[in-house]
C-alpha cells in the first residue's frame, strides 16, 4: 500500500467538502451517542454491522445526512469500531474511548469505491462538483481509499490510499559490483562508467523553486501578498520534493536490481555546501541514500561506504599514483605515472568500489 497526499486548490468550493466533514462529524457524535445509550441499558458494546444498518436506515429518512456516501457513513462504523477495540485492549494503558468532537474541528472523510472520480490531469469529481488539485505525482496502482482531510488551518487534502506496483520486491543475484560518485553535472556515475543525470524536470523544478523564493523576498514583511507568496512557495517545494522522492525510489530499485554491492563515499554535506554552495542540499545526496539503504536490505543487497578521506578523486584507478594538484574543475586529467587519461567522476567511482571492496574483505 501506497500513500499519495494532494493538496485541493483554495476554492469557494471548498465549503462543499467540508460541510460534508462536519456531516461526517455530527454523525461521528450521533454514533458515540448510539454506543453510550446502548451500554448503560445493555452493558454491551454495539456490533458494528447492526450499527452499520442501522445506520443506513437513518440517513434514508434524513436528508442531511445523505450529503455523504453510505461509504463514508460505513468507514464513521469503522472508526469508531477501532477506536473502541483499542480501548477495550488497552485501557489499562490509559486509552481512553473515543469522544464526542466538536464539528468544525472534525478532520476527514473517506470513501471506498463509489462517491469519486478522477478526471485525469489535476482534477477529481466528488459527489456532483469537480476539484482540481496539485498533482504532484502520478499514482500507480489500484486505488483502494479516497480520503478528504481537513487541516487546523482550514486547507483540504487529499490522501489516496493505492496498492503500489513497489510492493512485490523481486530478488535479483547478479554477482555484479560497482562504485559510484556523487556530482553536480551527473547525479551519479557509475564505475561502469554510465552516467545518471539528475532528471529534466527536477532542474526545471528548481527555477521555479528559486522564482518563488525570490518573489516571497520581494514582498512586504507582513503583507497579505506575502502569505500568497510563503503559501506558492510551500506548494512548489512539496510538489518537488514529492517527485523527487519518487525519482530516487525508481533509481534506487534500478541500481539495486542491477548490482549485489553497491559503494559510496561517505557524505560530508557540511564540506561540500562550502565547497559547491547551497545546490547540494538541493540534490539531496542524503535522501537518496536514505532511500537505496532500505531497498538494498529488502531485497539482501549490499550498501558499503569508503572514509570521507580517501582521495578517490586524485588516485589514479590504473596505477594509483596519486595525482597531488586536481582542481575541481578539471573533468578530464592524464596520469602522470602511467598516462592514462582518466575521466575524473568516473575514475573515482572506480576508486571507491575498489576501496569499498578492500575494506568489506
Ligand atoms: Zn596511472
Amino acid at each position: 500500500m501506497k500513500t499519495y497526499k494532494f493538496k485541493l486548490y483554495e476554492a469557494d468550493r471548498n465549503r462543499h467538502l467540508k460541510r460534508m466533514i462536519n456531516t461526517c462529524g455530527f454523525i461521528w457524535n450521533h454514533c458515540i451517542a448510539l454506543h453510550r445509550r446502548f451500554y448503560r441499558i445493555f452493558k454491551k458494546h454495539i456490533n458494528k454491522y447492526a450499527l452499520t444498518k442501522h445506520l443506513a436506515k437513518l440517513r434514508n429518512r434524513n436528508p442531511r445526512w445523505k450529503l455523504v456516501g453510505s461509504q463514508s457513513v460505513q468507514d464513521i462504523v469503522l472508526r469508531i469500531d477501532r477506536a473502541y477495540q483499542a480501548f477495550f485492549k488497552r485501557h489499562s494503558k490509559g486509552v481512553r474511548p473515543p469522544r464526542f468532537q466538536k464539528c468544525r474541528q472534525y478532520k476527514s472523510f473517506t470513501m471506498t469505491q463509489a462517491g469519486y472520480k478522477f478526471l485525469g490531469g489535476n482534477r477529481i469529481k466528488i459527489g456532483s462538483r469537480v476539484f482540481q488539485y496539485w498533482n504532484s505525482r502520478e499514482i500507480e496502482g489500484v486505488i483502494k481509499t479516497v480520503t478528504v482531510k481537513r487541516s487546523p488551518l482550514g486547507e483540504l487534502f487529499l490522501n489516496v490510499v493505492a496498492t503500489g506496483p513497489d510492493q512485490e520486491i523481486v530478488k535479483i543475484e547478479t554477482g555484479k559490483s560497482a562504485g559510484f560518485d556523487f556530482g553536480l553535472k551527473m547525479f551519479l556515475t557509475t564505475s561502469d562508467g554510465e552516467e545518471i543525470e539528475s532528471p529534466q524536470f527536477l532542474k526545471m523544478g528548481l527555477d521555479k523553486l528559486a522564482k518563488a523564493n525570490r518573489d516571497l523576498s520581494r514582498k512586504k514583511k507582513g503583507s497579505a501578498n506575502r502569505e500568497r507568496a510563503r503559501l506558492h512557495l510551500n506548494r512548489v517545494y512539496e510538489s518537488i520534493s514529492n517527485q523527487r522522492k519518487d525519482w530516487f525510489w525508481k533509481l534506487a530499485h534500478k541500481l539495486t536490481d542491477k548490482y549485489d554491492e553497491l559503494y559510496f563515499e561517505t557524505l560530508n554535506l557540511d564540506g561540500m555546501k562550502r565547497l559547491w554552495g547551497r545546490k547540494v542540499s538541493d540534490l539531496a545526496f542524503a535522501e537518496f541514500l536514505q532511500i537505496l539503504e532500505w531497498v538494498a536490505s529488502k531485497k539482501g543487497k549490499s550498501v558499503g561506504f569508503v572514509g570521507r578521506w580517501f582521495p578517490s578523486s586524485k588516485t589514479c584507478s590504473s596505477c594509483g599514483h596519486t595525482h597531488k594538484n586536481l582542481e575541481l574543475k578539471d573533468r578530464v586529467w592524464r596520469c602522470g605515472n602511467c598516462l592514462t587519461v582518466n575521466d575524473r567522476d568516473k575514475n573515482a567511482a572506480i576508486n571507491i568500489l575498489k576501496e569499498g571492496q578492500r575494506i568489506a574483505a
